[in-house]
């Protein structure tokens, strides 16, 4: 968990290399579930253009046959409500599995502007970059680019965002502790140093 801009991306994508765990990532799925321009695809874009959630069912159904495939997994921006906390927790209990930790980056809103508006990610590979901070490679033949803003990474759509994070998804917070499970990690240090941190919350540190 964690406000757009925190990081979730670029930490997961580490921690899956580290962990091995599967990085399912809801906002990927709904890209490229747009990108196909299935009629799925043509009736969320309408929410994720504005910056909006898309309908807890929908989002449902694209993550639950992740959960079946895979052994382990590192959830990226989901759950988002406590409709969606609800539900996955069905959805665990059902394939008779449960959350080890649930992970909070934390940052300021100052901070999280900055990191999105230089956000850059790969066409080809769909790594993420952000042009001060970690730049994309120059001449690589591994990840040629194009390296490319995203739609919904506007001044308004982002302000729409966090501002639904801030009232949908900061509460599940109260959920999380309450089961024991919540790690709140600085997410304004350094990129290895929060994955240091992650991994050390997950009990993976070396
Ligand atoms: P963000 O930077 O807003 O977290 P994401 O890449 O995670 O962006 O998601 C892109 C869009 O996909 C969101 O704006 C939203 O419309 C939709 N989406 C992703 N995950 C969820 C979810 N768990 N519930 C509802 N909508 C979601
Ligand atoms: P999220 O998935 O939480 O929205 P991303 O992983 O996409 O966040 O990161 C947002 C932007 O901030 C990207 O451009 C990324 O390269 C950059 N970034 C991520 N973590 C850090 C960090 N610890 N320090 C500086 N920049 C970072």
């Amino acid at each position: 968990m964690g406000p757009q801009g925190a990081g979730k991306g670029t930490q997961a994508a580490k921690l899956e290399e580290e962990t091995g765990a599967t990085h399912i990532e809801t906002g990927d799925l709904v890209r490229t579930e747009i990108k196909k321009g299935s009629e799925l695809g043509q009736k969320i874009k309408e929410y994720s253009d504005k910056g909006e959630l898309v309908p807890d069912e929908i989002i449902i159904d694209m993550t639950k046959p992740y959960l079946d495939d895979n052994d382990s997994w590192i959830l990226d921006g989901f759950p988002r409500n406590k409709e969606q906390a609800r539900a996955l927790d069905e959805a665990l209990e059902e394939i008779d599995e449960k959350l080890d930790k649930v992970i909070v980056l934390e940052a300021s809103d100052d901070v999280l502007v900055e990191r999105l508006s230089g956000r850059r990610q790969s066409e080809e590979t769909g790594e993420i970059y952000h042009v001060e901070y970690n730049p994309p490679p120059d001449d690589d033949e591994e990840d040629p680019g194009p390296f490319v803003q995203r739609e919904d990474d506007t001044e308004e759509a982002i302000r729409n965002r966090l501002e639904t994070y801030h009232e949908h998804t900061e509460p599940l917070k109260d959920y999380y502790e309450e089961q024991g499970l919540l790690v709140t990690v600085d997410a304004t240090k350094g990129i290895d140093e929060v994955t240091q941190e992650v991994l050390r919350a997950v009990g993976e540190d070396k």
